[in-house]
């Protein structure tokens, strides 16, 4: 993964959402056929989405889809992801967001079914994590999961689908890649300090700092 923070163009776009989903594959974040990714050039009103049903790890640029903020295809020889209602509801609620992730993070997802809140553990915590919200169950791929995933994460960039996965968003995919990887090592620091006793926070005066520098 490269070319961090920069608008790229189709191509490379494309490639990056392919990187993206061998990466989260190689690391157990998502299983071949769980997950799946979005991105747009800034601005745009349509993104480029994984397809349904597809190994996601053995994707090639071309097996992308094309769609418009309706779910309409424009250009690709498959079917959009299921998930298409909830990418196309952030993306016309986010004119800042141009990456949309979705995986089944398995340290993250458990914590989240045994409701254990993630605390200020960690600088990262504090900040990006300060608010990831837990969407209760929901039938996949419909067009009410997508409405309450769009409400949900205004101002947000994660969130949890309950009993099913998590959704991040970025200025581009980088961004979006890196907040599924705060919250799982945030989620596995977690699970392993909770076997010997309750995690040490920030100290809570450090906590208010952060928060007053960070405008959370
Ligand atoms: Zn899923």
């Amino acid at each position: 993964m490269n070319n961090m923070g920069i608008n790229l163009d189709e191509k490379n776009l494309k490639k990056q959402i392919i990187d993206c989903m061998k990466s989260l594959h190689s690391r157990g974040l998502m299983t071949g056929v769980g997950g799946n990714a979005s991105a747009r050039q800034m601005g745009e009103e349509k993104a480029w989405i994984t397809p349904s049903g597809l190994y996601k790890p053995d994707l090639n640029p071309s097996d992308l889809v094309n769609i418009d903020l309706e779910g309409k295809v424009i250009e690709g020889m498959f079917k959009p992801s299921i998930e298409w209602y909830f990418h196309t509801a952030i993306y016309k609620k986010r004119t800042d967001v141009n990456a949309i992730l979705h995986t089944h993070s398995p340290f993250t997802m458990g914590l989240a079914l045994a409701n254990v809140k993630l605390r200020p553990i960690t600088f990262e915590a504090a900040t990006i994590l300060a608010d990831v919200p837990i969407l209760p169950f929901k039938y996949p791929g419909t067009e009410e999961l997508g409405n309450q995933v769009g409400d949900t994460i205004l101002g947000k960039r994660a969130m949890i689908l309950q009993n099913h996965g998590v959704i991040t968003v970025g200025f581009d995919l980088i961004e979006a890649l890196s907040t599924v990887e705060i919250l799982e090592e945030a989620a596995i620091m977690t699970f392993v300090a909770n076997i010997f006793g309750p995690p040490e926070e920030i100290p809570s005066d450090q906590i208010e700092l952060i928060k007053k520098l960070y405008k959370i």
